[in-house]
């Protein structure tokens, strides 16, 4: 046990190296330092070339970031040196140019749970765990789809549920055949309009209490 907890520390210590030497080289400033000046911009995925592209087109990269290849896309790197990063975070980052920064999402999520960060820059150790935060609640909404109800994103995409209601309502908001009524959030019974093609989401009593009134 003790040797997986050391060998999970050095792994993390590595990564903290990597990304403090990325840093100096590109800001000039301790590795520290630099990460406590950055704030987190955006979220963005890289799988595609239009994904790539986009990200090229919205924010100025510095060169040392982008990793070209002749043949295809080839994605990013991350201030750390690893290439082939599609799973991304950009952090403005203030110098002459306005640049903006990469940071691959593994390399946050492995700061946030070195310990030693803790010890030797609180600061920095509380906004790595709010940028991981970030990544966790992006993460979410890009592999699950919304409950129709509750609004959480909950619903797995691309996934087969045995029951068709699981598609549109999440563990909480679905109960056997029961789900809940997006309107008044009583459970009433799943139903399927196949006049609209659409799951049924209220339950009679508001789905009529919104109609238009009948002509008299
Ligand atoms: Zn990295
Ligand atoms: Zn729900
Ligand atoms: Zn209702």
């Amino acid at each position: 046990m003790e040797e997986v907890c050391q060998k999970v520390a050095a792994a993390n210590s590595r990564t903290y190296v990597r990304l403090s030497n990325g840093l100096r080289n590109l800001t000039g400033m301790e590795g520290y330092e630099a990460l406590l000046k950055l704030s987190h911009k955006s979220f963005r995925y890289a799988r595609t070339e239009e994904e790539h592209q986009s990200i090229i087109d919205d924010f100025n990269i510095p060169e040392e970031n982008i990793v070209y290849c002749a043949d295809a896309f080839d994605g990013f790197k991350c201030i750390c040196g690893k290439k082939h990063i599609y799973h991304l975070n950009i952090f403005e980052w203030q110098n002459e140019n306005e640049e903006n920064l990469i940071i691959g999402s593994k390399c946050i999520q492995t700061l946030a749970v070195y310990d030693k960060l803790n010890e030797e820059y609180p600061d920095l150790y509380n906004k790595v765990k709010e940028w991981a935060e970030i990544i966790k609640e992006e993460t979410k909404k890009l592999n699950n789809n919304k409950c129709v109800s509750c609004n959480d994103y909950t619903v797995r995409k691309n996934y087969e549920y045995r029951q068709p209601q699981r598609k549109h309502w999440c563990k909480k908001c679905c109960y056997g055949d029961f789900v809940k009524c997006i309107s008044c959030g009583k459970f009433r019974k799943y139903g399927y309009s196949h006049y609209h093609n659409k799951p049924l989401l209220e339950c009679p009593q508001c789905y009529f209490s919104q109609s238009p009134p009948s002509p008299s």
